[in-house]
């Protein structure tokens, strides 16, 4: 049985993102989408949120969980019995990104293997960053993240941000 880990921030997660973790689906055991805790970046929903977001994205789909996690990947990995690491390639600066990551977790966790997928040419030109942008502008997102995130959007734009 192949446990693979989908780890990211997913703030929010889109239709990209459920692109991969659905075509992963197809080929592990378990796929578990997690969300990393306190990434290095400004986020827009905090860890339950996403968390939230997450789990009714994937609802329909029996082998696609969805966890948190705060340690290092490959810690997070091993810890839930994972050998595979599933990540998304949009464009060579994702390649470049993942390589040098692939890298350094070789050597920490040499049993654990990183996947790349090919990003649907549909999904290769935004990220969650770009959806935010834009969600932000009072533009319309609905067709690069499922409804109940668009709704979410909306509200936290809706918001005063502090
Ligand atoms: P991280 O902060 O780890 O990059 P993200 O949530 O932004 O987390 O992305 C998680 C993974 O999903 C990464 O491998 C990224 O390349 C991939 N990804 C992000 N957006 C898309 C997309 N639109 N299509 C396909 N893969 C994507």
């Amino acid at each position: 049985m192949i446990t693979a880990v989908y780890p990211g921030s997913f703030d929010p997660v889109t239709n990209g993102h459920l692109d991969i973790a659905i075509r992963a689906s197809r080929l592990f055991d378990i796929v578990i989408m997690a969300v990393f805790d306190r990434p290095n970046k400004r986020l827009l929903f905090d860890t339950d949120q996403r968390v939230a977001l997450l789990r009714e994205a994937v609802g329909d789909h029996p082998n696609i969980k969805v966890d948190t996690y705060s340690i290092m990947t490959v810690d997070y990995v091993q810890h839930v019995g994972g050998s595979v690491i599933v990540r998304g390639l949009r464009d060579p600066r994702d390649f470049d990104a993942e390589f040098q990551m692939a890298q350094i977790n070789q050597r920490l966790a040499p049993k654990v293997d990183v996947v790349l997928f090919m990003a649907d040419h549909k999904y290769t030109f935004f990220s969650s960053t770009t959806v935010k942008e834009l969600a932000s502008l009072g533009r319309d997102v609905s067709w690069l993240v499922p409804p109940h995130v668009d709704e979410a959007l909306r509200r936290a734009y809706l918001q005063p941000q502090e």
